[in-house]
C-alpha cells in the first residue's frame, strides 16, 4: 500500500477502503469497495451500474468483494436505488440474497445479523450508520436529490421511531464521493441547498459540498460530531482508485458502500 490515505482510513490491497476506527466495533462488517482488483475489463471491480445488474462480471465481482470481506454473497441486500428519501426497514435475512430489483428506495436500516446493507454510487454519497446500543445498522444513498429531500433525517427518524435509537449513541461514516472540488452543478441544484454548502463560480454555476451536506444532516440529526467520520477522498480526482460518473460517464462501473451486523 503505497497510497497516502487521509488519517484513519485503511485499504486492503487498493480493493476496498475501511475507517480503522470502525474496524474495533464488535461484530461489525463494513467496507467502501474502490474500483480495483475485479474481474471485469482491466481488472475492475464493478459491482454494479449501467451495464445490468445480471452482467456476469459484477456477479462474479460481487461474490469476490464478498469473499475478501468474509461473507455470503446470499446475505447482500441491494436496492434499486431512485434517488429520493425513501429509507426501508429490513425485518428479515429473507430479503436478502439477491437483486430487489422491485424495492426502490435510497436507505435501508435493519437490526437484523447476517444481512449486509449495501448502497451502490459512483459519485453521490454513501453514508453508513450503526447504533452499537440498540444494535441497529443503516446504509443511506444520499445524492443531491435524496440530500435535498432529507434522506438522512428520515433514516435517523425511522430508527428512533422502530428501533428506539438515539442520534447521541449512533456512529456514522461518511464514504467516497464528488467532492466539492470537482461537483459544478447550476442554479437548479443549489437553490435546495443552505449557502454553507456551496460556493458560487463564475457565470451562474456552483460548487456544491456533498460531503458537507450529509455532515451537517447527520449533526442535526443528533449524531454528536466526534461520532460522524469520512473518508474524505474525491472520486472525480481520484479515478485511478474511484468510478467517477462525473469524470468518465454514465457507463463507468459503480462501487459498494457496505455494513452488516454479525
Ligand atoms: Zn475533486
Amino acid at each position: 500500500m503505497n497510497r497516502a490515505l487521509p488519517a484513519g482510513i485503511v485499504s486492503t490491497e487498493e480493493s476496498f477502503l475501511q475507517s480503522s476506527h470502525w474496524r474495533q466495533f464488535n461484530g461489525i462488517i463494513h467496507a467502501f469497495s474502490t474500483r480495483n482488483g475485479g474481474r471485469g475489463a482491466d481488472d475492475s471491480l464493478s459491482l454494479g451500474g449501467s451495464q445490468g445488474e445480471d452482467s456476469g462480471d459484477i456477479e462474479q465481482n460481487r461474490r469476490l468483494f464478498c469473499q475478501r470481506l468474509g461473507i455470503d454473497p446470499s446475505s447482500l441486500f441491494i436496492m434499486k436505488q431512485v434517488h429520493g428519501k425513501e429509507v426501508v426497514i429490513v425485518e428479515n435475512t429473507d430479503q436478502a440474497g439477491s437483486v430487489r430489483k422491485k424495492l426502490e428506495a435510497d436507505g435501508a436500516i435493519t437490526q437484523k445479523k447476517n444481512l449486509a446493507l449495501t448502497i451502490q454510487t459512483a459519485d453521490c454519497v454513501p453514508v453508513l450508520l450503526y447504533d452499537p446500543i440498540r444494535q441497529v445498522i443503516g446504509a443511506v444513498h444520499s445524492g443531491w436529490r435524496s440530500a435535498a429531500q432529507g434522506i438522512i433525517a428520515e433514516a435517523l427518524s425511522k430508527m428512533k421511531r422502530h428501533f428506539r435509537s438515539n442520534p447521541a449513541d449512533c456512529h456514522a461514516l461518511i464514504g467516497p464521493s464528488i467532492g466539492a472540488c470537482c461537483y459544478e452543478v447550476g442554479e437548479d441544484v443549489i437553490r435546495h441547498f443552505p449557502v454553507s454548502v456551496w460556493n458560487r463560480m463564475e457565470s451562474e454555476r456552483y460548487r456544491l459540498d456533498l460531503c458537507k451536506t450529509a455532515y451537517l444532516q447527520l449533526s442535526q440529526s443528533g449524531i454528536k460530531e466526534e461520532n460522524i467520520l469520512q473518508v474524505g477522498l474525491c472520486t472525480a480526482c481520484h479515478t485511478d482508485l474511484f468510478f467517477s460518473y462525473r469524470a468518465e460517464g454514465p457507463n463507468t462501473g459503480r462501487m459498494m458502500a457496505l455494513v452488516m451486523m454479525q
